[in-house]
């Protein structure tokens, strides 16, 4: 069925998309496109059935790919494949929709290969083999019945063992950072096997055989699991390969992954010189707010020191850490409200957006994030997944709060959930083509969520406060040393100490903060720099259309028609904008 629509919508664009183009030619290459890519999207997900399912393609949730080297030669012959096949379509003949898909594709093929061929964090990083997360996903979608999801459950879990002793045969020189890693989040993974599907099966109409295999072989993944563990922690490892992956990766990945106008070096400079301003700004409105708050006490010289005494006076309002998922719930439909409002974008009420807590197998990297349904599960629930601060001591979790106040937790809705991520995604998996939902493009995503918060407080969204506006330049100057850190850290091999001074000293952040992005740098590379680069790249794209159409701008009409190009690469969409 899956397969049908997917013909079904791709006829659906060539019939809308060329209707500007009156060559008989023209159409044909683009009608051959189209088919490349239905068999393509149809190969990728018989070669790839993990991602797959991931996206709500549901037809091999029951193969566990096990990875071993015949599975990665396969997967090099497959990217070779259809990069030869690519050849064979003149890209300037393609319309612009086209266009910005055969890049996607290419893109992704050859970052498949260099993945697999040069970076190899396959055996590198103990954390990629963790087989809750694809478990889970089928377990609680709701594109088809219980009953044949365990079954096909059933069948999956049967090569649990092959699946491990291939990692264990792949891991070489691991990094400690991603060791650790993998010990903490595969012992969370555990649940899903020895709670959350024997839970499910108690309801389940399955024959009794079916439910002993079911449990027997959740048991024995129990098992393989522990023994992973085992083996991680027992592991010999004296000279561990440092996790910052140097100049050479770096750039590369950067180009890879960000697919940016610029390069890794110039928005590293951007970055410095937006540091710079932020600081300008900051000193600003902090002056103007001393008399407010800090009365008659003594303007210290320093203007950093100055700025954080604001900060900090200002954090000191911050919501109860038992409140705190509560608070997050009642402020969507107020988001929602101001956006009507102002007229800013169209918000379709007919997707819902699910806040809940972290699911365990998710834990570890981020506090807050959003898990949308896939392009083939349009009507899945979009979760906005909030990290518990249940473990927190009392100290940790004042930290944690004062940096999440009540300003800054605005903010943080506008970029999770509205009009940020949730609202981006929900255009998206409505945008008429299937590569660019599925190859999404993290810097347009991150980069439309960071742009959507200045958007947000430039028409008036809490008043035009100055208190707003400081903490939004603090919330801002994050992704801005998001890139900065991430660039110095895994390029220039900047310390722990250095990089703990920049984000509290620079960037005002509260110490657990600044210690969990250090982890997170120490756990990935380039994403960081997703936030500041689209940011850049958008804000640069929406002044450039203000000043070429003058009165004639609509900023509604523009957040929408960027939108519709779905997730891709903000270079090919501002490409597509600019030429109409
Ligand atoms: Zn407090
Ligand atoms: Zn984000």
């Amino acid at each position: 069925m899956n397969k049908i629509l997917i013909v079904l919508v791709s006829t659906l664009l060539c019939s809308s998309c060329n209707h500007q183009n009156t060559e008989k030619a023209a159409v044909n290459i683009d009608q051959q496109f189209d088919y490349f890519k239905d068999r393509f999207v149809n190969a990728l997900w018989k070669q790839y059935p993990g991602w797959a399912s991931s996206v709500g393609f549901h037809n091999y949730d029951s193969i566990l790919t096990i990875p071993n080297n015949t599975e990665k030669e396969a997967g090099l012959l497959f990217s070779q494949k259809y990069l030869d096949s690519l050849k064979s379509f003149d890209i300037n003949s393609l319309s612009q929709n086209n266009k910005t898909d055969y890049y996607l594709i290419k893109n992704n093929l050859e970052s498949t290969i260099w993945y697999a061929k040069e970076f190899d964090s396959g055996s590198w990083n103990p954390a990629e083999y963790n087989i809750g997360g694809a478990f889970s996903e089928i377990l609680n979608t709701s594109q088809y019945p219980l009953e044949d999801r365990l079954k096909n459950i059933i069948l999956k879990l049967k090569n649990v063992d092959l699946y491990y002793a291939a990692a264990k045969e792949n891991i070489k020189n691991p990094t400690k950072e991603h060791t650790d890693l993998a010990i903490n989040q595969l012992s969370g993974a555990i649940s899903v096997f020895d709670t959350d599907i024997p839970e499910a099966a108690k309801s389940a109409k399955l024959s009794e055989e079916e439910k002993n295999i079911l449990h027997e072989r959740c048991k024995k993944a129990v098992n393989e699991i522990n023994n992973y563990v085992n083996f991680l922690k027992s592991m010999k490892n004296e000279h561990p390969r440092p996790f910052n992956i140097g100049k050479d990766l770096y750039f590369k990945k950067f180009e890879m992954d960000i697919q940016s106008k610029f390069t890794a070096e110039e928005i590293y400079q951007r970055a410095l010189q937006r540091k710079k301003e932020l600081h300008l700004k900051m000193y600003q409105a902090a002056t103007a707010l001393w008399p407010k708050y800090l009365g008659k006490e003594k303007l210290p010289n320093d203007s950093l020191k100055l700025i954080k005494m604001m900060i900090d006076k200002l954090s000191i309002h911050h919501t109860h850490r038992d409140s705190f998922q509560s608070e997050i719930e009642q402020q969507i439909p107020k988001l929602i409200e101001f956006i009507k409002q102002k007229d800013l974008i169209y918000i379709d009420p007919s997707k819902p957006l699910v806040v809940r807590k972290e699911p365990a197998y998710m834990q570890g990297v981020a506090g807050a994030s959003i898990s949308s349904p896939g392009p083939y599960d349009k009507n899945g629930n979009t979760y906005y997944n909030v990290g518990t601060l249940a473990n927190y001591s009392a100290t940790e979790a004042e930290s944690y709060l004062r940096e999440y106040n009540d300003y800054i937790l605005q903010i943080l809705n506008i970029h999770e959930a509205i009009p940020g991520h949730y609202t981006q995604l929900v255009y998206s998996n409505n945008s008429p083509s299937i590569i660019k939902s599925l190859f999404g493009n993290g810097a347009m995503i991150e980069g439309w969520a960071v742009y959507t918060e200045l958007m947000m407080l430039e028409n008036e969204y809490g008043n035009n406060a100055p208190e707003m506006w400081l903490m939004y330049y603090k919330w801002h100057l994050r992704s801005v040393c998001n890139t900065i850190l991430d660039y110095s850290i895994h390029v220039n091999k900047m310390s722990e100490k250095e990089a703990l001074q920049l984000l509290i000293n620079e960037a005002f952040q509260q110490e657990a903060e600044a210690k969990g992005k250090y982890k997170r740098v120490s756990l990935t590379q380039v994403q960081l720099c997703s936030y500041f680069t689209g940011f850049t790249e958008i804000y640069d794209l929406r002044e450039t259309l203000r000043q070429k159409k003058g009165n004639s701008f609509n900023l509604k009409q523009f957040h929408e028609h960027f939108l519709s190009y779905g997730s891709a690469p903000v270079k090919y969409i501002s490409e597509a904008m600019l030429s109409n």
